[in-house]
């Protein structure tokens, strides 16, 4: 999730009253050779997004690194503890909280191939760029922040420029066959960034989605939602029967289901101008049922009542809908 600085004091403002999912930095087991660190919500951070580790014949893939050094050292200190390498990084999209690890996991271990779409190159050319000028002006206006901390990490993650590009891009769908396991790699270029890779692993029958699915809301600041509605139809199309979602815990085919009709739902009830923001938000928890948790409803009550005014309407609904 990248957010602009006006949502990110939001969402910090949302966390702080929130109470703490911990980060307990553990990995769990979701089926042979595939395991899952979950993204913590840290009290005044940014998240991290969920990392998966697949274990193939030559080592350890990793999908997304995440954003804070403690989440990327418990996947570092995950794959020491096995006694094997980390042979390949998958990157799901750019946003920080899935990208930034991938500097360290390099330096460990430097003969890792980074795969991943070209979109972040344009990405830390302009959005990234945008919000690290924010940053700074922030940084520069408030020295004396207990933010600060938070401000100057994320400028130190954008500097780390092209240690967190592809090294073997992902410019269209096919098999890959990483650390001698094959895996089903799909882009698609218009949905929650300009450049989401999915993959599915035939052997587990998982499908690691990245921010295509992202509980307790869509994350919508860089979203083209029409074609993100599109791209969730071609997810339901893969047999996979779990999916790792970006953020939250991993859904099984109703789960998905269920997030997919609430997403439709979502982006019509936006679409018709009659609807107020508050009625929209409110169908998307009626919708998501047992998905969320109480504190998780609110927090998409609070979310969406955002994100339907000021992306899901207008012209920010089709801003980041070009194709490239
Ligand atoms: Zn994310």
């Amino acid at each position: 999730m990248a957010r602009s600085i006006r949502h990110w004091t939001r969402v910090l403002a949302l966390m702080l009253v929130a109470p703490v999912i911990a980060a307990a930095q553990s990995f769990e087991t979701i089926a042979p050779d595939l395991h899952l660190l979950r993204g913590a919500f840290v009290p005044g951070q940014q998240p991290d997004g969920n990392s998966v580790m697949l274990l193939g014949p030559r080592g350890w893939i990793v999908v997304d690194t995440g954003r804070h050094a403690g989440h990327t050292q418990a996947i570092l200190r995950h794959a020491a503890e096995s006694g094997l390498s980390i042979s390949d990084i998958v990157n799901t999209h750019w946003h920080l909280d899935h990208v930034s690890g991938n500097a360290l996991v390099r330096r460990a271990y430097p003969r890792a191939e980074v795969h991943a779409s070209r979109a972040i190159v344009d990405a830390m050319n302009g959005f990234l760029a945008n919000y690290r000028r924010q940053l700074a002006d922030m940084a520069a206006g408030h020295p004396d922040s207990p933010e600060l901390p938070n401000w100057l990490a994320e400028m130190a993650r954008i500097d780390q420029g092209a240690l967190l590009h592809p090294t073997i891009p992902i410019i269209e769908n096919g098999r890959r066959r990483l650390s001698g396991r094959d895996l089903d790699i799909h882009l698609t270029t218009a949905a929650a960034t300009d450049g989401d890779v999915w993959v599915y692993d035939s052997a587990s029958r998982t499908l690691i989605a990245g921010d295509l699915v992202t509980l307790p809301v869509p994350f919508l600041d860089t979203a083209c939602p029409a074609g993100w509605r599109k791209a969730l139809d071609a997810l339901d199309d893969a047999p996979f029967m779990r999916l790792v979602p970006g953020h939250g815990a991993v859904m099984d085919r109703k789960d998905f289901r269920r997030y997919r009709i609430a997403f439709g739902h979502l982006v019509d009830c936006a679409g018709r101008s009659r609807s107020d923001a508050a009625e929209c938000s409110e169908r998307w928890v009626r919708d998501l049922g047992s998905l969320l948790s109480p504190d998780e409803q609110k927090q998409a009550l609070d979310l969406l009542g955002y994100y339907v005014d000021q992306r899901l309407r207008g012209a920010a609904s089709t801003a980041d809908c070009r194709t490239r």
